[in-house]
Order: C-alpha cells, then structure tokens, then sequence
C-alpha cells in the first residue's frame, strides 16, 4: 500500500529527479492543486485589497463632498439670514412709523368714510406687522444657526438668580397664551443662583413653554419645574402634547430636524426645525446639559441643567 504523499515546491525542486516515476503523475497532480489554491488565495488577498481601497477612496469622497454640502449650505443660510435681515428691519421700521402717523391722523377731523378707511389701513398694517415679526423671527433663528457654525454666538455671563428668571417668565403675559393653564413648581423664597447669559437663558425657557404650547392641546396643563439637583440647577417644561417616539428623541436637537408625524396645533409659527438646537448649543455653551422624556401619547418633558454659582 501506497502511503499518501504531500509534495511542497521545495521537494519538487531538490528531490523530482529521485521520485518514484509511478506515483510522479498523482504528486505532480497534488502539486497542481496546491499551486492552484496559494494561486487562489493570492487572487483572493489581492482582490480584497483593491477593493478595500476603493471602498476607502469612495467613503473618503463621499465625506469630503458631504463636507462640501454642509459648506456650501452653511454659507448659504448665512448670506441668506443678512440679505433678509436689512430689508426686513427697514420693512418694520416703515410699519411703525406709518402707524404712529395713522394713529395721529384719527385725532383730526375726518369724514365717516375716512376715519373707516383709516381703521382699514390700522388693521392692514397691525397684520403686516404680524407677519413681519413671524419673519423676523424665522431670519433670527437662522442667524443665530449660522452664528453657531461660525462659533460666534457671543455670551455675556453674569449672576443670575434663576427662581427669578422663571418667575418673570412666567408673569410675562407675551410667554405664554393666556388662554393656558401653567402649574409653577418653584420654590419662591430660595434663589438659585447660576452664572449665565440671562437673555440666552431666557430664550431658552422660551423655547421649551413655546413648544409645549404649540404641539399640546390648549385645554393641557403645562407644568415648570426648578429645583437644585447636586451641583447643578434643573429646568424642566413639561405638557401633555402627543409626545415623540423614543427613535426621534436623539434627532430632534439636530439643525433642521421635524417630526413629521407631529402637528402643530396652536400657532401659525412655520417652524424650520431650529429652536431644540439653537437651545442645545446655549446650554452646552454654559457646560450644562438637555435632555427630553417622553413617551408617545402622554406627552414630553424637555429640561435642562446649569452648574450652580459655586463661590470661591
Ligand atoms: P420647531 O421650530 O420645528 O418646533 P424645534 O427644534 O423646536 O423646531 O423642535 C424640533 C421638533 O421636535 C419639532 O418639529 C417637533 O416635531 C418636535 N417637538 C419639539 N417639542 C415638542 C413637544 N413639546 N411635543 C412634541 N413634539 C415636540
């Protein structure tokens, strides 16, 4: 019997001539096939590594034209913002100077048909001067993205007690529809007192009443919270809106970001997805920390922490 023979290159190379000339055409066979498989195998490492580097070349000019967009976007939403905004000062401007001019020109003598034109051209420019803010609103937001890209977005910190803060918020009749019931849970005689830009801090405040009034029935409750948590002061706004499925959470602080499953129920406001992030970069910006719960069908809760004013 025939014991079964493994040839390598090398027995090929150093010993064919003295093997036995019966078993050669099985060796040499075997040979083949191990040639054919380190072949294969080379084939193979080399393929791989082709196509390893193409999916790096594409994945690189993929990111790079990504980086490209982003830019190019970038660049646009920041002409876009400026050009709109001189226009649109000029255009509130004009309205507040042709209403104060009507609301001298009713003092005088007119006939009936005048003081209603004049009542007319009133209500006209009152609507305008709606619109107008809702634009001016829309402009400041995307300002303020671009500012954020640019890493411009200037803060000017100081001492700032935010029970407060909140409590001026809140008793400001132009926060929050009076139409809608709040519950303040603030301890009124304890400050807390946090280093920060107050009128950021406040815009974000407003942010989060603004969007729980306008995605939350308007029968719904909202409720403010403030208390102090460890070393930090937490913030949290909280209604009774259709809340957001758990995959959107992380999502909706992006720029641009909407949940296009949730209606707006009470404002005329467009919104273009900026607000959340807007106030995420203010609150970061004060190495505090937002966050949102919710569960879909019983609402959202949006908070936000800063660190205590620590006395040194
Ligand atoms: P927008 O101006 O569109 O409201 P935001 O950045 O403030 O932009 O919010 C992003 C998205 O998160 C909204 O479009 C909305 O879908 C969702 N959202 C924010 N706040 C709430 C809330 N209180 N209840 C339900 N959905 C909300």
């Amino acid at each position: 019997m025939q014991t079964p023979v493994t040839l390598t290159p090398l027995d090929f190379m150093f010993y064919g001539r003295h093997m036995n000339t019966r078993t050669l055409p099985s060796k040499l066979f075997k040979y083949f096939l191990w040639m054919c498989k380190m072949i294969t195998k080379i084939v193979a490492l080399l393929i791989g590594r082709e196509v390893f580097k193409y999916k790096r070349a594409k994945a690189r000019t993929q990111k790079l034209a990504r980086q490209e967009a982003q830019r190019r976007m970038n660049e646009f939403v920041s002409i876009a913002s400026h050009e709109l905004k001189t226009p649109l000062t000029s255009i509130k401007g004009n309205i507040q100077l042709m209403g104060r001019r009507l609301k001298s020109s009713t003092n005088e003598t007119h006939s009936v048909e005048t003081q209603q034109l004049l009542a007319e051209a009133r209500e006209l420019l009152d609507r305008t001067d709606q619109q107008v803010g809702r634009l001016t609103s829309l402009v400041n937001s995307l300002l303020e993205t671009s500012r954020i890209n640019a890493n411009t977005m200037d803060l000017l910190f100081e001492v700032c007690d935010l029970n407060s803060l909140l409590q001026e918020v809140v008793k400001d009749p132009r926060s929050i529809s009076a139409k809608r019931t709040l519950h303040i849970n603030i301890s009124e005689d304890k400050n807390i007192i946090v280093m920060a830009d107050i009128g950021r801090i406040k815009q974000v405040i407003l942010h989060y009443l603004s969007n729980a009034h306008k995605y939350s029935a308007i029968e719904c409750p909202i409720k403010i919270h403030l208390r102090e948590e460890g070393s930090m002061a937490y913030v949290s706004v909280s209604d009774e809106g259709p809340g957001i499925p758990i995959g959107e959470h992380k999502h909706i602080w992006e720029r641009f970001y909407r949940v296009s499953s949730i209606d707006v129920l009470n404002s005329s406001e467009v919104g273009l997805g900026l607000g959340l992030h807007i106030s995420r970069t203010i609150v970061e910006q004060h190495h505090g920390r937002v966050g949102v719960q919710s569960i879909p069908g019983q609402g959202s809760m949006f908070w936000f922490t800063l660190p205590l004013f620590q006395e040194k």
